[in-house]
């Protein structure tokens, strides 16, 4: 076991379809948010195919460079499945048969009216002096490796399973032996600036600092500002990062929607629900994305009342009471469109806000005066229905989500307003 307390970590996740294009790793994220918040560094992730060798040679090299190597990945019942005979080689430990495990096993089976398959049977094949760590959710149970100065933990593959093995078995274990530094992460989130002209904002602020340390991430019409920072306890930690993120925040003003990492949705929901007000949407070139956005919150039914989705013209005129030689004078893409559209959708259901969007998302549709990505967003309430034009770059796809997320924005500033 390490004596200074761990310092590294490195994470293998194994698995041939993670050299697809089809399958990503996210257990390493998972991962890497909970050491770090225990102060533990990752140094280093690798991604390996179900290969004995080479997963032999990338866990010896990380061994190398980390006190503590983490593997997520092939620990099932398949021939395929060969982190634990790889491990066991490296580490010269003998696999030996755990009946009570393989009990467990085969009960998880009859509990679901099922014969085990002879195959998972090497699922209770345990390194010598391992620890089991409890799998509640699948077969592959993990296993807590140790060598003088090492841990080598194997988790199963499945991103609920990892999780929930990680959670129960192995933080209160990691947890007394990380080292002395605790780490804290704030996330700022940020619409309505670009990733330069909030970096430039902010950066002689940040500058002045080296913990805690700043990263800037971007998605479409949005920005992540995620601030961490090092101390010897969680409070220091905080209290490091708390003062900087006000700092930025101050300085960004009305451009932040949230100082905890909630999403947009979350912080409308929220105004809605204290302002005890209700909105409604018309939908043209978002299919429907804000109303998703709006109801993927729990308890959105207290304001959100509904919306439609009127992407023909005859839709604009039967659900949200668009007149008919509007669309024909200004066109379906126009800023009274748009207003009439909110203002419409608002009046039908009574709602306090109406929100109405009409745009083009390309690739096709486009007109020399109305280009791809040419968007009109409107909020109607009962004092006035204003309209906003923006030019979003991008693909239909990026399109989209910038509009649908200016939507939600300009709704959160009218209710900041108010
Ligand atoms: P395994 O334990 O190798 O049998 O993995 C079972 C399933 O878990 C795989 O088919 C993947 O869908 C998923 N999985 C394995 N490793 C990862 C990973 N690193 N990140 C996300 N999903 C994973
Ligand atoms: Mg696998």
């Amino acid at each position: 076991m390490p004596t200074e307390g761990i310092r590294a970590a490195e994470i293998i996740a194994v698995g041939s379809e993670l050299l697809t294009p089809y399958r990503v790793d996210t257990n390493s994220l998972f991962l890497t948010e909970k050491l770090n918040e225990m102060g533990i560094e990752v140094a280093g992730k690798t991604v390996v195919g179900d290969d004995r060798e080479r997963l032999k040679n990338v866990l010896s090299d990380a061994l190398e460079r980390a006190d503590l190597v983490i593997c997520s990945g092939g620990l099932g019942p398949t021939e395929d499945d060969v982190t634990r005979e790889a491990v066991a080689a490296l580490l010269g430990r003998k696999l030996t048969r755990d009946d009570a495990l393989l009990r467990q096993i085969e009960a998880r089976f009859r509990a679901r009216g099922l014969k085990m398959p002879s195959n998972n049977e090497r699922q209770a094949m345990v390194p010598e002096g391992a620890t089991l760590l409890e799998n509640r959710l699948g077969t592959a149970a993990g296993l807590w490796l140790e060598t003088e100065s090492k841990i080598v933990l194997l988790l199963p593959g499945p991103p609920h399973e990892l999780k929930d093995v990680f959670e129960r078995e192995c933080l209160p274990r990691l947890q007394p032996r990380a080292g002395p530094v605790r780490m804290v992460t704030r996330v700022l989130m940020v619409t309505g600036l670009t990733e330069s002209d909030t970096d430039d904002r902010i950066v002689p602020i940040y500058k002045q600092y080296d913990n805690p340390t700043v990263t800037i991430l971007a998605a479409p019409r949005e920005i992540q500002i995620h601030i961490r920072g090092k101390a010897a306890t969680e409070q220091e930690a905080q209290a490091l990062v708390d003062e900087l993120a006000e700092r930025i925040a101050e300085k960004l003003g009305k451009y932040v929607f949230s100082r905890d990492g909630a999403k947009l949705e979350e912080v409308v929901g929220q105004q809605l629900l204290l302002a005890r007000k209700t909105v409604a949407v018309a939908e043209s070139c978002t299919g429907g994305q804000v109303a998703q956005r709006l109801t993927n919150i729990p308890g959105s039914s207290a304001y959100f009342l509904g919306g439609v989705v009127c992407y023909s013209n005859d839709a604009k005129v039967w659900w949200a009471d668009v007149p008919a030689n509007l669309i024909e004078t200004k066109g379906a893409v126009s800023e009274e469109v748009a207003c009439a559209l909110a203002a419409g959708i608002r009046k039908r259901t009574s709602a306090d806000y109406g929100v109405g969007v009409t745009g083009i998302a390309g690739p096709s549709g486009a007109t020399a005066s109305k280009p791809v990505g040419l968007v009109y967003i409107a909020i109607a309430d009962a004092q006035k229905t204003e309209a906003r034009m923006h030019h979003f770059p991008g693909d239909r796809d990026r399109v989209r989500r910038q509009a649908c997320q200016a939507a939600l924005d300009m709704l959160r500033l009218r209710l900041l307003e108010s």
